[in-house]
């Protein structure tokens, strides 16, 4: 798994960086609730 670096590129979520979930220091992820796991931005029409 290699990491992503910081650059973003268009249409990926700010928050998780395109990923879809944050990596906890306390160890396991959390599904970004931004863009709800997808990465992507402003994906998910509600
Ligand atoms: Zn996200």
């Amino acid at each position: 798994m290699a990491l992503r670096k910081q650059k973003l590129k268009t249409g990926d979520c700010p928050y998780c960086t395109g990923k879809g979930y944050f990596q906890l220091l306390l160890g396991g992820s959390e599904t970004c609730d931004n863009c709800h796991g997808t990465g992507q931005k402003n994906s998910v029409a509600k």
